[in-house]
């Protein structure tokens, strides 16, 4: 799963990568990519087409949409204030995968208490 965002991620850089991941109630299974509607490299907007069609894929294969990742390319995997301001589902996972490093690092992440935290992945 990661390994299919590493990859997503080198492939667009240095533009932000962007897709949905699959899953059930604690386990990411399946990483989708998305097109990334932004013109700013420093950002992302999951294509809202490509997020009905994770939805959908996902009730097929008897899964959820448990969550969206992106990219860093060129900083750390933690949330940029952008991220934190278009935070848009509050019950949703967000994977980061930052480029920045030699080797890739991927963090996870959840809203609590309206509080980031960090999950293990
Ligand atoms: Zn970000």
């Amino acid at each position: 799963m990661i390994e299919a965002v590493v990859a997503h991620a080198r492939a667009v850089a240095p533009a932000e990568c962007c897709g949905m991941l699959l899953g059930r109630a604690h386990e990411i299974v399946e990483a989708l990519p998305a097109r990334n509607l932004s013109a700013d490299p420093n950002r992302f907007l999951v294509d809202p087409q490509d997020h009905f069609d994770a939805r959908r894929l996902a009730r097929q294969r008897g899964l959820e949409l448990v969550g969206f990742y992106h990219s860093h390319p060129h900083s750390p995997s933690q949330p940029s204030a952008t991220d934190l301001a278009e935070w848009s589902y509050p019950d949703a996972l967000y994977l980061i995968v930052s480029l920045a490093s030699d080797t890739p690092e991927a963090k996870l992440f959840r809203l609590e208490d309206a509080r980031l935290v960090e999950v293990s992945v």
